[in-house]
């Protein structure tokens, strides 16, 4: 009826006014967050597959806001990125997770999450140049994780921020390979030094039959380019059992780690596959 119809409407009116709200309440929060302490970064540890050795980490932005208790980054990320707030926050992510990678006894990689506003900013390679001269930390430590959507908006910035990077030492590698606007021209376009596949194919390829082709042909891909591939969100035996079985040589996931705080990872240099 027109009454319902009108109701309706107001009801949607209403939802997506508090959405709007909440939106902007949480932009609000977020540009106080670092100077409230309630960001930290979980890290994640990356293993060699057949040695167990860890090879790096991921660093994984972790806010837990004052009233809401921790948020995702899937929720809060693209908030960041939408009202600017991921420059200043990324910047805080890159400085205390390379600060952290100093620290390390060993020369573990530090893997480091960084979105297009980050990349296509105009002082982001000398940024990262000061990042690494203050931390003294190596170069070759540091991988940045970067999406295809990075890409997108401008292709030849992007190449030549990348082009710049690898000049100074930093390694660039292809996240959430398969997803989004994935493009098998990205990978010879730009200067890749490894693949990430996502989670999402990784999730039981053991027994689902398009994702393990899926797999299979990424890791078929990487052994032609000549690029390394790591594996995400590796949960299970049979996951891995599938992985090894396909020559796939690194992967990350719950069945070695979750991500946690530093403290938890500090003596570890392998870690056993545990279902
Ligand atoms: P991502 O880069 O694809 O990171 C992998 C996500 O998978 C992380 O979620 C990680 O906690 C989760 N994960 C790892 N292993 C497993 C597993 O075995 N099973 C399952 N179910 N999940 C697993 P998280 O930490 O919630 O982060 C979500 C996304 O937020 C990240 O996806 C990344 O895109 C973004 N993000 C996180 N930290 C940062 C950051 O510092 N900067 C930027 N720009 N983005 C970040
Ligand atoms: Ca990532
Ligand atoms: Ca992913
Ligand atoms: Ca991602």
């Amino acid at each position: 009826s027109k009454t319902e119809g009108r109701s309706t409407y107001r009801f949607f009116e209403a939802a997506m006014g508090e959405e709007v709200r909440d939106r902007r309440i949480l932009e609000h929060d977020l540009r106080h967050a670092i100077a409230n302490g309630e960001m930290s970064i979980a890290y994640q540890p990356q293993t060699h597959l057949g040695s167990n050795e860890v090879t790096g980490f991921e660093a994984l932005l972790r806010w837990k806001h004052p009233a809401r208790g921790d948020m995702s980054p899937a929720i809060f990320i693209p908030i960041a990125e939408e009202s600017g707030a991921i420059l200043a926050i990324g910047e805080w992510v890159m400085r205390t997770a390379c600060h952290e990678a100093a620290s390390w006894g060993r020369p573990l990689k530090i893997a480091i999450n960084v979105s297009a506003l980050q990349l296509n900013s105009p002082d982001f390679v000398s940024l990262v140049r000061e990042i690494l001269d203050q931390a003294k930390l190596d170069p070759s430590r540091l991988e940045l994780e970067i999406t295809e959507s990075v890409l997108i908006r401008d292709p030849d910035r992007a190449l030549q921020t990348l082009t710049l990077l690898k000049a100074i030492g930093v390694s660039i590698a292809m996240d959430d390979f398969g997803t989004g606007y994935s493009s098998l021209s990205n990978l010879r376009n730009f200067p890749f030094d490894k693949i990430k596949i996502d989670r999402s194919f990784v999730r039981s390829i053991d027994v689902n039959m398009p994702a393990a082709a899926i797999v299979r042909a990424v890791l078929g891909l990487g052994r032609g380019l000549g690029l390394p591939v790591i594996a995400e969100g590796v949960e299970t035996s049979g996951e891995l059992a599938f992985l090894n079985a396909e020559g796939c040589k690194e992967a990350q996931g719950y069945l070695f780690g979750r991500p946690a705080p530093i403290e938890v990872f500090r003596a570890v240099t392998h870690v056993e596959a545990v279902a």
